[in-house]
């Protein structure tokens, strides 16, 4: 566990925070301050072309003289048009004059035609800066790049009319200078950037520490699991991702102690389990050892029957650890389920022979399936052990193969006592027995029916069981059919 190199949430939503709040203030010093010159004359300037392109759209209207002023006084323009009758002679269509230094109507018709020479040789397009001269107390032409002073651009046009005539349309405005504006923003930025900070930083410690403060409780909780003591309670409120975690935890915390004492049980039954076989072993062992004449087979096949008893035992409790681990592989062939079922079944002829069980096999026609043989006998056997245990007085089971859907269904059915409807879903868990008390004919480990589960889970299968009580239980695997 290397936490190290991790911050805080505290410090990361703080990080972030800031990160989101110097890009919003960059952005207002880029805009209101460093650029705003550069902005405000693109504006205009956008602003005259467009008055202009609107104009010549309209140049044929009989209102236009109307349209005209009303777009000048919307925009301070200063605004002439002339229809052109040769080279340097115009018949004005338009004069609208909304600026207080006006170029355009303070000019002679010699500067006049020569702006029309320059739009003419530009694609009919030109646009002339100014500035504002104070020696001369008035507009002198500029490039248009210097700052902080007073301007004037003349926009031009030339184009044709509907009937084909040239008209010769000059825009004129003013830009004003904008440092006082930059200068006024400036110290309001600097206000603005340094609350905004503080604000932020106020932000961060009271969200952190709303997020965070469950977070520390749920880990303090999560310690006290850690030890072992399952009945800790993790209470979390705040927000829903954090009482959801809560909640999962809750959930672990009440599996793992079921875990827990099912273990405890386990081991409990386990080491009775083991102990009365080993009792026995011993027992018979020197028995026949000691006293002459008790050398007799039935002593032997007691001593071999426990032994077993013990083998089996041992196995299961391997077998889950196994296939819960993973560890044991699952190799998919194509099997005939119903032979698979047959072998199985032959297992039992000594059962059946000796100890009056029976045990029927009901089914159509033989189905192919593709599994792992090996571990489907394990899963039914275990299914057939347990039916065998629990049946009722007259010792009979049933195993059905069926299909429906495109699955085959292997079902084992006894006549037992049934297992009551809230404890069917228990059984499948790991060391679960319905019957606590320790009876010797059921000798499981409660790991059956776990196994079961395991198998088809891996084997892409179902399992599942119906039961009524005082008549008996149906337990049952399905697989998909082979295609
Ligand atoms: P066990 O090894 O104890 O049989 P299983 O996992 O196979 O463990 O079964 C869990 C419990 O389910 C058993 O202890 C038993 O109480 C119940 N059970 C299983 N099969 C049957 C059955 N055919 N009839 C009645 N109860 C059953």
């Amino acid at each position: 566990m290397k936490h190290k190199n991790k911050l805080s949430i505290k410090w990361k939503f703080f990080t972030y925070l800031m990160l989101f709040t110097m890009i919003i203030l960059i952005m207002l010093w880029l805009s209101q301050v460093v650029f705003l010159e550069t902005i405000y004359k693109s504006i205009k300037i956008n602003e005259i072309k467009t008055s202009a392109k609107n104009i010549a759209k309209h140049i044929d209207d009989e209102n236009i003289k109307e349209y005209a002023d009303m777009i000048g006084e919307q925009n301070e323009l200063c605004i002439i048009a002339l229809k052109m009758e040769n080279i340097n002679r115009g018949l004005e269509l338009v004069s609208v004059d909304k600026l207080n230094n006006c170029l355009l109507h303070n000019t002679d018709r010699r500067s006049k035609f020569f702006l029309y020479d320059l739009a003419v040789a530009n694609d009919g397009e030109y646009i002339q800066n100014y500035r504002y001269d104070q020696m001369r107390l008035g507009f002198i032409e500029s490039d248009g790049q210097q700052s902080g002073e007073f301007e004037s651009i003349i926009y031009t046009l030339v184009f044709q009319n509907n009937i084909d005539e040239e008209i010769f349309l000059m825009v004129n405005s003013v830009i004003s200078p904008v440092a006082a504006t930059v200068r006024t923003l400036y110290y309001q930025l600097i206000v603005i950037s340094i609350s905004v900070i503080i604000l932020a930083v106020i932000l961060t410690i009271f969200f952190s520490n709303r997020i965070s403060k469950p977070i520390r409780k749920i880990n303090d909780s999560a310690k006290i699991l850690a030890t072992g003591s399952y009945n800790v309670d993790f209470k979390a409120s705040g927000y829903k991702e954090v009482s959801e975690l809560a909640e999962t935890l809750n959930y672990a915390a009440d599996e793992l102690s079921k875990t827990d004492q099912m273990k405890t049980d386990l081991i409990a039954n386990i080491s009775h389990d083991l102990r009365t076989p080993l009792t026995m072993i011993v027992g018979y062992s020197e028995l026949m050892r000691d006293i002459p004449g008790e050398n007799i087979p039935e002593n032997i096949q007691t001593i071999i029957d426990e032994a077993k008893r013990l083998t089996s035992l041992v196995n299961d409790v391997l077998d889950i650890s196994k296939l819960q681990s993973g560890v044991g592989d699952f190799i998919s062939k194509p099997v005939n389920i119903t032979e698979t079922i047959k072998k199985a079944l032959l297992r039992y002829n000594k059962l059946t022979e000796q100890d009056g069980y029976t045990i029927d096999f009901e089914y159509a026609y033989d189905v192919t399936v593709n599994t792992d043989e090996t571990r489907i006998m394990q899963a039914l056997y275990n299914l057939i052990n347990n039916a065998v245990t629990y049946t009722g007085a007259d010792k009979r089971v049933t195993v059905a193969q069926t299909v429906k859907n495109g699955c085959v269904r292997i079902s084992v059915t006894d006549t037992g006592e049934g297992i009551e409807a809230d404890k069917l879903p228990l059984i499948w868990e790991r060391y679960y027995k319905v019957d606590k008390i320790h009876k010797r004919a059921s000798i499981g480990s409660g790991l059956g029916l776990s196994i079961v589960k395991s198998i088809m889970d891996m084997a892409g299968g179902n399992c599942g069981v119906e039961s009524k009580i005082g008549w008996g239980s149906t337990f049952w695997i399905e697989l998909p059919l082979r295609k």
